[in-house]
């Protein structure tokens, strides 16, 4: 074995070329074009600095001096800084609503709608008949009210803004009453009890972790009550020797006190699921007609749109929210307004919602469509990956994700990927979640009981070419 490369190969520091010498050579005229100067400068420098350095250690080749070469590092260097940190994933996880790979996925109207708002003026807060300052609420609280039966809306960032805001507009320095039983944290950063404590609230707890009574509230009621709240239990379930007290029932105590029943709903429905075969969840409807004074939920969850936190309910109190200091705060931008606005509008035909409305699409994906893909792919998935794994067609179950509806799941069918060689399954089942993981398009699965599972359902007709056409680069690397 000869390490050293020959003298007669090696370069010194004097002969590295200048960089004006590099800038003006015709090879570095692309990267010139596409990258604009001052980038190839600073590459070029790294470049210079990184040449030196090994020529100093006597590790520098000639042929490493050539404008082509180092153009072509200059290239490789510039392209790999300019790719974009988000990128486009395949979700075979499993879970539809998947809160770290962007929740909900918008249909074309509201792609198109965003568009325009980003390269078009727009009446954001402009009102057209009397030409005067607009509320930019306006755009949408119509129907949000039309579908949900509220009088007055609002919209925010998103919904644990939303919660905030109505606490701190509604209950600050007093009381809010809430059931032992419904004390969640969602997804870490996002727990009842801290919310309230930054809204300025002060929670009195009731109840029992599994049993709370009409009795709990009534007690808890006292001259410093601001409400009486409930919220959506979303990511577990309660089981077994339980109770809770129903909205309506919440809802006519705080009346008969004269206070404000207020809930929130968490990934909040505008539609009957039972009607697309999907588990019950009580619709913002419901809980508005069942005497909640106010609702909050969010915009990416199962309604199908963007980020956003939607308050709807009685007139008087979304004023008296709206004129909060921290409704500028968490206010939306017109991005969030123009992809929500033709969102709520499917929900006007909901003839055609599981069709138009994406997320709903991949929910109700029935397990006969998902089966013959899943058939069709697991060949090719396993000449990819390769003859120490064994790839087959299996039915599983999805989930909805995102809090809602935690314990209900959707049959599905996807490949389960299993170890075939001798050794620790574990390692060789991490090393090709890794490989498909670095894919192009990455492909995220997920790793249980000593198999990948891969789960068909997000991935739609017409992405199936493309995910079929990268498999190729899955193979080992030499
Ligand atoms: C998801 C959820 C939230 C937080 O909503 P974001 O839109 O993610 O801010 C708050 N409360 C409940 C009950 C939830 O399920």
């Amino acid at each position: 074995m000869d390490a050293q490369p020959p003298e007669g190969d090696l370069a010194a520091v004097s002969d590295i070329p200048s960089l004006d010498r590099l800038l003006n050579a015709p090879a570095l005229s692309a990267a010139l074009q596409e990258h604009g100067r001052t980038q190839v400068v600073a590459a070029l420098r790294r470049d210079l600095d990184a040449m030196r350095e090994r020529a100093l250690a006597g590790g520098l080749l000639r042929q490493e001096l050539d404008t082509g070469a180092v153009a072509a590092r200059v290239a490789a260097a510039l392209a790999k800084a300019s790719e974009p940190k988000l990128r486009a994933v395949y979700n075979l996880t499993g879970t539809v609503l998947h809160t770290n790979l962007g929740r909900a996925l918008l249909p074309d109207e509201a792609v198109a709608s965003v568009l325009r708002a980003l390269t078009t003026p727009a009446n954001l807060e402009f009102d057209l008949d009397t030409g005067g300052r607009g509320d930019r609420d306006d755009l949408i609280d119509d129907l949000l009210c039309e579908l949900t039966g509220a009088e007055a809306a609002t919209v925010v960032n998103n919904n644990a803004a939303a919660v905030l805001l109505m606490l701190n507009a509604l209950a600050d320095r007093r009381e809010v009453v809430v059931s032992r039983g419904e004390l969640v944290e969602i997804g870490g950063a996002f727990r009842i009890p801290d919310i309230m404590k930054r809204a300025g609230a002060k929670l009195v707890e009731i109840g029992t972790t599994n049993r709370t009574h009409a009795a709990d509230y009534e007690n808890a009621i006292g001259p410093r009550t601001a409400m009486l709240m409930k919220v959506h239990c979303s990511n577990y379930a309660v089981t077994g020797f339980t109770k809770s007290v129903s909205v309506a029932e919440v809802s006519a105590l705080a009346h008969a006190h004269g206070l404000p029943a207020t809930v929130d709903l968490g990934s909040g429905t505008l539609v009957d699921l039972t009607q697309f075969g999907l588990p019950k969840e009580d619709t913002v409807r419901e809980t508005i007609a069942a005497g909640a004074d106010l609702v909050t939920f969010s915009g990416d969850k199962l309604l199908g749109g963007p980020q956003a936190g939607l308050l709807v309910g009685r007139a008087d109190l979304i004023r008296k929210i709206k004129k909060n200091p921290l409704k500028r705060a968490l206010r939306v931008s017109k991005l969030t307004l123009a992809a929500l606005e033709p969102v709520l509008g499917l929900y006007r035909a909901p003839e055609f919602l599981a069709q138009r409305l994406t997320t709903l699409r991949l929910l109700t994906r029935p397990q006969r469509d998902i089966q013959p893909q899943a058939e069709r792919l697991r060949g090719a998935f396993a000449h990819a990956a390769g003859d120490l794994y064994a790839v087959e067609a299996v039915p599983m179950f999805s989930q909805i994700g995102s809090g809602a509806l935690p314990v209900d799941q959707l049959p599905s069918y996807g490949l389960a990927v299993r170890y075939s060689g001798s050794g620790r399954a574990g390692r060789h089942l991490d090393k090709l979640e890794t490989r498909l993981r670095h894919l192009p398009v990455p492909v995220i699965g997920r790793i249980a009981d000593d198999a990948l599972w891969l789960d068909l359902r997000c991935l739609e007709a017409r992405d199936e070419a493309a995910f079929t056409a990268q498999l190729a680069q899955l193979a080992e690397p030499a």
